[in-house]
């Protein structure tokens, strides 16, 4: 890829060096089998072939692009590559069908076209448009290419379009708007180093300088870019025009001598080539008579614009500006030598010509006008819409910065809540669960034993002697007391029975699928561990044999609410107390008959 960037590089700067790069792309995507790369160079190596006059390399190398975009189903590649296919069309001779396809393609522009992309087919139409001689879409792709080319931020491809158009508005009659063009492009390919560009720019914008007798701008331009050296270097060939416009520019400056020897150093070309399509005859000519009317030789000098004037019918005329120029040189020529009529005779030909010349640059200048003006809204428009698209991309990632704090604020809040609320239900210095927690969660398993006929029981257990410790050892000591006995009961119960210290030294516990005897086994084992009890006090040991009394109810043989089972099981503590403490009291098993019976006078309970 990195070859077909470098061929596009040199499209608009070094077209040899732009095919060379094409055909090393071609062979390194080859060889890699990038199918992709391939596509691509086979683009530059049409593109390439278009710009070089080559319509047989270009036609070949497009069809190839399309058919490998098409087997990558590349969206973008298929329009790129039917961009070429379309610019062939015109070098094959058959211009309306060419830009047909183009305006086509111009409509429905993939979404990911680069500025590039566009630029292609925005000039590919102004080319096209401009060879078949439609005035003002021509003129109108032209702006749009100079407007694309600005956003490719490619300062060269800018050059190039802004030399096509001012020069086009030279063609057209039109100096002013092509001078504007013309020092813009100047400027950024002088900066860019591109010599070709510069030189052909500066060509035409000496001419566009002349043309509006700005004659010192026009001798400063050409003789900063187009002497001799300088332009076969750039160039690489012979171009007549250049000579000859730095002849003219001295002339017109009045420098008679530098004006001929300049134009003798081309005389023998242009007189070789005399009949062949392109040579700018009647420029020449007005330029050989321009020179010698300045060398102040009137006869030579409409000798030499009547020989050319008279035989018009037999060449070809290079622009109806430089004819009109001729007579006006033929005027001037026959005044100065005496020959009134003749002189009178060119005048009117000069006046018939520049009428015409002026209607066209005054169309020109209105279309120009509106076209500016259209292009200027649509950026305007287009910009407006980018600023107030990019304002709520903003808007957008602020609000999705808020929402994400937001939500981390709820998340944080909800986990305050979930500490809070199971710090409401624990109790502080044992971290066992409370009173509010055994109304909590105590009904919700007792109505499900309830409902499902299994066992639950209620316990309550109170310490023996508690203040007896409290009073002897303090109540520091007795806290850790507390702490121990509330660690005993959570290890010796399971995981889901609920264990709640529900007052100084009194607990309550809910163990559900236990009956009364199971309860009574498991409370057992655990006051052998109390007495085992062991607490550092200081230096010494808490004295042992700590002990509990408790009473299980069970439901729903003794109840079947919570209240009603600790009520029961209150009871049955009070007598284990009563009985001489340490020890467990049990209520009295109940037929199911009993249970049954108790279970249908209750109302149905939401689980
Ligand atoms: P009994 O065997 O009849 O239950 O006698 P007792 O001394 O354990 O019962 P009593 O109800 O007379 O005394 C309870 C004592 O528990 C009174 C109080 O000083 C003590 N107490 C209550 N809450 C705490 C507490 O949080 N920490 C400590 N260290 N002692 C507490
Ligand atoms: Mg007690
Ligand atoms: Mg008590």
């Amino acid at each position: 890829m990195l070859a077909v960037d470098r061929a596009w590089r040199h499209q608009y700067s070094d077209l040899r060096e732009a095919r060379a790069a094409a055909a090393e792309a071609i062979a390194l995507a080859g060889e890699a089998d990038d199918q992709r790369a391939l596509a691509h160079a086979m683009f530059q190596a049409a593109y390439a072939a278009i710009r070089s006059g080559d319509p047989v390399e270009a036609s070949a190398s497009a069809t190839r692009c399309r058919t490998l975009f098409d087997d990558l189903k590349d969206e973008r590649g298929i329009w790129l590559a039917e961009a070429a296919q379309a610019i062939c069309l015109r070098l094959d001779g058959e211009p309306d069908r060419s830009i047909r396809l183009l305006q086509d393609l111009a409509s429905r522009p993939p979404r990911d076209a680069s500025p590039t992309d566009l630029f292609v087919v925005h000039v590919a139409l102004s080319l096209g448009y401009r060879w078949v001689g439609l005035l003002e879409p021509a003129l109108k792709w032209h702006y749009q290419a100079v407007d694309t080319a600005r956003d490719t931020h490619d300062l060269l491809l800018l050059a190039s379009t802004l030399c096509n158009l001012g020069g086009y508005h030279s063609d057209l009659h039109n100096p002013e708007e092509g001078c504007r063009l013309l020092e813009e492009g100047l400027h950024l390919a002088a900066a860019c180093n591109a010599d070709r560009t510069t030189v052909i720019i500066a060509l035409n914008l000496s001419q566009a300088y002349t043309w509006l007798g700005r004659h010192d701008e026009a001798l400063k331009l050409a003789e900063q870019y187009l002497p001799v050296e300088r332009y076969l270097l750039a160039m690489g060939g012979n171009e007549p025009m250049i000579p000859l416009t730095l002849a003219l520019a001295y002339a017109n400056a009045g420098r008679a001598d530098e004006a001929r020897r300049t134009f003798d150093g081309v005389r023998d070309t242009l007189i070789r080539s005399k009949h062949e399509e392109g040579t700018p005859h009647v420029f020449w000519t007005y330029v050989e008579a321009r020179i010698a009317l300045v060398a102040n030789e009137p006869a030579r000098a409409a000798q030499i614009a009547l020989a050319t004037l008279n035989e018009l019918d037999e060449i070809a005329v290079d622009s109806p500006s430089d004819l009109m120029q001729l007579h006006a040189t033929a005027a001037a020529a026959c005044e100065m030598i005496g020959d009134d009529r003749r002189a009178l005779f060119h005048e009117r030909c000069r006046a018939v010509i520049r009428e015409r010349l002026a209607r066209l640059a005054a169309h020109v200048a209105s279309l120009t006008h509106t076209i500016r003006h259209e292009l200027d809204t649509t950026r305007a428009e287009r910009d407006r819409i980018l600023a107030l698209h990019s304002e709520l991309e903003r808007e957008h990632q602020r609000l999705a910065a808020l929402n994400s704090a937001l939500t981390a604020q709820i998340a944080e809040n909800l986990r305050l809540h979930d500490e809070l609320k199971e710090q409401n239900y624990r109790d502080a210095l044992t971290g066992l669960h409370n009173r509010r927690y055994l109304y909590e969660r105590g009904p919700r398993l007792l109505d499900f034993s309830l409902q499902n006929t299994i066992p639950l029981c209620l316990v309550m257990l109170d310490l023996d002697h508690f203040k007896r410790l409290n009073d002897k050892h303090g109540h520091v000591a007795g806290d850790r007391v507390l702490v121990a006995l509330g660690k005993l009961l959570r290890d010796g119960l399971r995981e889901n029975d609920v264990i709640c210290r529900v007052g100084g030294e009194e607990f309550a516990m809910v163990l559900p699928t236990t009956t009364a005897a199971i309860a009574r086994e498991r409370l057992l084992g655990m006051l052998d561990e109390c007495r085992r009890i062991q607490l550092p006090d200081g230096d010494e040991t808490l004295p042992g044999e700590l002990t509990f009394s408790a009473g299980i109810a069970e439901a729903p043989a003794q109840g079947t609410t919570i209240d009603a089972l600790m009520i029961a099981a209150d009871r049955l503590l009070y007598k284990a107390k009563n009985d001489g403490r340490a020890r467990i009291e049990a209520g009295a098993e109940t037929p199911p008959a009993t249970f049954i019976a108790s279970l249908a006078a209750r109302e149905p309970i939401d689980q």
